[in-house]
């Protein structure tokens, strides 16, 4: 879970209902480069902004975090598990990524959609932190990436890890996540 942070601005890592009671901290900014630690303390630190990142655990209408406009975002924390995989997502990594997508998007409206720009900036500081755990880059606006309907009514979304390739199967009628595979690139 996430330490809830206070800084000058309003930022905050809140609980919904549905998510349970934080134990020990996954985001230490000490863990990562410079550059990643900078960049959220300037989040936190923004008195002009107002960032909510806003947690869930098993909400079908999110696949590990989801845009929801206006520095609003939310993450799945019992995605977050099932995603952390071999040299697939990473959770620190995720985290950041949502992070640095809600303030990207802190001066659209809520509810607008996400729009490339804002998911490239996030994967570029995903990947700082991918460094410093020794898993490859995620490529940003790769080919191989996107969401595919299966005959039976699934969903795959595969993501696109440089060597390696996540392929999530997430249930069609429900939305919640099967299962999740990690590949090597042949
Ligand atoms: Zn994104």
């Amino acid at each position: 879970m996430i330490q809830p942070r206070c800084g000058n601005g309003s930022f905050q890592y809140r609980r919904s209902k549905h998510s349970p009671r934080p134990s020990s901290p996954i985001l230490k900014l000490g863990d990562y480069t410079t550059r990643v630690s900078s960049r959220i303390k300037t989040i936190i630190e923004d008195s002009s902004a107002d960032i909510r990142i806003a947690s869930s655990n098993g909400d079908p209408a999110v696949v590990g975090g989801r845009f929801d406009g206006g520095g609003h975002q939310t993450i799945d924390f019992d995605d977050l598990d099932e995603l952390d995989q071999g040299k697939g997502f990473t959770k620190e990594s995720i985290v950041i990524h949502e992070t640095v997508e809600a303030y990207e998007g802190r001066n659209t409206t809520r509810g607008t959609p996400l729009t490339p720009p804002l998911h490239i900036t996030a994967i570029d500081y995903e990947n700082d932190v991918r460094i410093s755990q020794w898993k490859p880059l995620r490529v940003a606006n790769s080919p191989v990436e996107g969401f595919v309907q299966e005959a039976n009514g699934d969903i795959t979304a595969t993501v696109d890890f440089t060597t390696h390739v996540a392929r999530i199967t997430i249930d069609g009628r429900t939305g919640d996540i099967k299962k999740v595979d990690v590949d090597r690139i042949p």
